[in-house]
């Protein structure tokens, strides 16, 4: 059933579940997730004006980059593949927050492939995996979910091997 066409609104709920299941282990406060019904879809954060003038922390920017990364592993992982067009943003985000990490562009592309191989890690983890499908099954019936909704369906197994998996930009 996941060989071949893929709906885009089907695309969308894996995608955004992977986006949300990491603000929930990592711990990334934001206000809800939602999939339009045609597969557009994002996690609203509802940063506070005042946020705006911190700058973010080394956990915020790896966090961050973990988060940005997490939608397209989610595809792939999932889907078994991933709609390259769609990821030109997310790829930006984790190049913004990764560039908060390195010391300079060689140590940037170190701490992507760092980045990367830690969230493959983790998506091989199947506490990960389920609490992925049940949000994208859910996010399809509901098409919003809020993050109080959303910490009930991400499960203490999910959030404890994430706990427990070192920071990928410890040297
Ligand atoms: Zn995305």
């Amino acid at each position: 059933m996941e060989d071949g066409a893929v709906s885009q609104s089907r695309r969308g709920c894996v995608h955004e579940a992977g986006h949300a299941v990491f603000f929930v282990i990592t711990e990334t406060p934001f206000e809800y997730v939602e999939v339009k019904p045609h597969g557009a879809g994002h996690v609203f954060e509802g940063r506070a004006v005042e946020d705006e003038l911190l700058t973010p922390t080394r956990k915020e920017h790896r966090c961050h980059a973990l988060i940005a990364l997490a939608g397209e592993m989610a595809e792939r992982s999932i889907l078994r593949n991933c709609d390259e067009p769609g990821l030109a943003k997310d790829r930006v985000r984790m190049s913004d927050a990764l560039r908060g990490l390195a010391r300079d562009e060689a140590h940037k592309q170190e701490l992507e492939k760092r980045c990367r191989l830690a969230v493959e890690e983790l998506f091989q983890r199947t506490e990960i995996r389920a609490s992925i499908k049940l949000v994208a099954e859910t996010l399809a019936r509901k098409s919003r979910l809020s993050s109080a909704s959303m910490k009930s369906l991400v499960s203490e197994e999910a959030r404890r091997v994430y706990r427990e998996y070192p920071d990928f930009d410890i040297e």
